[in-house]
């Protein structure tokens, strides 16, 4: 039995920044604050990031602001992804299908993104099938408060207890692999987002990829 949890952006999919751009643009809708000219996001919570946003704009980072702000990113998010040129990252669409055939093999999501933007990216990419629960970024500062989320979701969508030896987490910045190791995981770190194969080389994951076209190293630890 294995459960595998996926990052996101960077991992399955390259939103060219459809995301970064809608989150700026709901910012400056709901708070009458100039559109910010980047926001760092890769590894980092939707919620982390609006509480950076909030404090860098003197906005109280309230739950009411927060779901302003929400809200309108969601709705933001829908127009700007068939704006944009993303795409599924090489290999994944063949990959995920394959994996979900597996019935030893359980997929979910462990993503800084929104409940609702991590639905709008997958759906809108095609990828809406394959993930059944997760951790999320609606409420937790950091990466490591999504894993111990997504652990948890695993355990009850399987109504079962997991050796996390068992999980596997795929991401592509150094915060995947210091979530996955937060919550005792395996990690296979993908070079398809923002770092390089050295950059991640440095944290330490047990597989390490340029990108996922050739899966053959995470089909190697997932033998029966
Ligand atoms: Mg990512």
């Amino acid at each position: 039995m294995f459960v595998i949890l996926f990052d996101i952006d960077g991992t399955l999919v390259d939103n060219d920044r459809a995301g970064r751009l809608a989150m700026g643009a709901a910012l400056a809708a709901q708070f009458d604050v100039p559109e910010p000219e980047s926001i760092t996001t890769a590894g980092r919570t939707d919620r982390g990031i609006a509480e950076g946003l909030f404090a860098e704009h003197q906005i109280p980072h309230t739950e009411e602001n927060w779901q302003r702000f929400h809200d309108a990113y969601m709705a933001e998010l829908s127009a700007a992804l068939p704006r944009r040129k993303g795409r599924v990252l090489p290999g994944i669409a063949s990959l995920v299908a394959a994996l979900q055939q597996r019935d030893d093999i359980t997929l979910g999501l462990l993503t800084g993104n929104v409940r609702g933007g991590a639905q709008r990216k997958l759906e809108f990419y095609g990828l809406g099938q394959y993930f059944p629960f997760g951790g999320f970024g609606d409420q937790h500062l950091t990466r490591d408060l999504v894993a111990a989320e997504a652990l948890a979701a695993a355990q009850r969508h399987l109504n079962r207890d997991l050796d996390p030896q068992q999980v596997w987490v795929i991401g592509d910045t150094p915060r995947d692999i210091s979530c996955a190791r937060s919550i005792g995981a395996k990690v296979l770190a993908v070079a398809t987002g923002l770092y390089d194969e050295e950059e991640l080389a440095a944290e330490s994951p047990d597989i390490l990829t340029a990108d996922l076209a050739d899966p053959a190293p995470l089909w190697n630890v997932l033998q029966r």
